[in-house]
């Protein structure tokens, strides 16, 4: 299933959660640039800081959304191009910060090869939750019976889920 969790144009009621983090963005005049957060072409939103390393292809792809639609002469493309390609493995991250993610147009279809969650590094708790009941039938009745007659009260079954005592 895909649907857009935020930034709804115009809206006065959304706000939106970073689906790594649960950071809370509720600044709905703010552009993804302003606040910091990127979305990938999945959909995802996450915070900037969560991106993965991208490499030099990856730039490139970014590139090319960066200038898609846009008049552009050839050169200033190709000018790009090589610059990315004589940049350093360690430099790439740099290169995307400064020279990439200046562009709402660039962080609102950020390619899934440095998206946490579409390279499967994080799953989301619904996800999870689906996945568990899909795949090994485990299902939320059966793990509340379960709980119910384990625990004698919620107290002791959070410091079972969370401290272990
Ligand atoms: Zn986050
Ligand atoms: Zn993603």
């Amino acid at each position: 299933m895909k649907y857009r969790k935020g930034f709804v144009a115009n809206s006065s009621s959304s706000s939106f959660t970073c689906n790594v983090c649960g950071e809370i963005y509720d600044d709905y005049d703010s552009t993804y640039k302003d606040l910091c957060v990127v979305e990938c072409t999945s959909n995802h939103i996450i915070c900037d800081g969560h991106l993965l390393e991208p490499t030099k292809k990856t730039l490139k792809a970014m590139t090319r959304r960066h200038f898609s639609g846009k008049q552009v002469r050839p050169e200033v493309v190709l000018k790009a191009y090589t610059e990315i390609d004589e940049l350093e493995d360690y430099q790439c991250e740099e290169y995307m910060v400064e020279k990439l993610l200046t562009s709402n147009r660039v962080r609102t279809r950020i390619p899934g090869c440095i998206c946490p969650i579409c390279q499967f590094d994080v799953i989301e708790d619904r996800e999870f939750r689906q996945y568990l009941m899909k795949e090994h039938k485990i299902y939320p009745d059966m793990i509340k019976k379960e709980i119910k007659k384990k625990f004698h009260s919620y107290s002791q079954f959070y410091r079972y889920i969370w401290y272990n005592r």
